[in-house]
């Protein structure tokens, strides 16, 4: 029997031409996400301006094929000596969070797409990067309502203001069926679940 190709194997052979409309309708969503974000923002006076704690620090896994190859266009709008030097710290990340998960010791390292605390590819950024630090419900089908808090920045710089309603859910029923409507065109049927270091690391 022949064994089903890898998800390694199948994403450069996978024709931009394809792809290319997803990522048109893609943006739609995320300006919608970014609009709804700074609404959050602007009722609690939040400014996110990095900090020690930053949330480029967190081992976010992604897991849609849209965002990976989002992320490889942005990537590609890089100057070549950028694109060598992102690579080569994705795959020293790699490489480092691979040697600490075998010894099951924690790591913290930061995404190699961050400079000087700015994001390299900041306008093609995945989903998880727009959302975070600010409170938010999530409505999970069959298992009630999740109410979560923003990020520590966010805890001291808006404690005590009343909350604002900021609904996940609607973005991540768009992203999942524009997903699902992407993988059925290029014929994808595994799940993905990469980081940002892993995903440069196949660009
Ligand atoms: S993609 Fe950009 S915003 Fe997201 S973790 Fe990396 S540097 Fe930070």
């Amino acid at each position: 029997m022949k064994s089903r190709p890898s998800i390694l194997q199948m994403l450069p052979k996978i024709d931009r031409k394809t792809y290319a409309p997803f990522l048109e309708r893609l943006k739609i969503i995320y300006s919608a996400m970014d609009k709804k974000y700074q609404e959050a923002a602007d009722y609690y006076n939040f400014h996110c301006t990095g900090c020690d704690d930053n949330c480029c620090f967190t081992r976010f896994y992604h897991h849609t094929l849209l965002e990976y190859f989002y992320i490889r266009e942005g990537y590609h709008t890089l100057v070549n000596e950028k694109k060598v030097e992102v690579k080569h710290k994705a795959l020293e990340i790699c490489r480092k969070t691979r040697e600490a998960d075998e010894k099951g010791v924690p790591v913290r390292l930061m995404c190699p797409l961050n400079v000087n605390n700015l994001c390299l590819i900041y306008t093609y950024r995945p989903m998880i990067c727009r959302l975070h630090g600010i409170p938010h419900v999530l409505q999970r089908p069959g298992q009630g309502v999740l109410y979560a808090e923003g990020c520590e920045v966010f805890t001291e710089q808006c404690q005590g203001k009343e909350r604002f309603e900021f609904d996940r859910t609607p973005f991540y029923i768009e992203m999942a069926e524009l997903e699902k409507e992407l993988k059925q065109a290029v014929g994808m049927t595994q799940k993905i679940k990469m980081t940002v270091a892993q995903m440069l690391a196949t660009f």
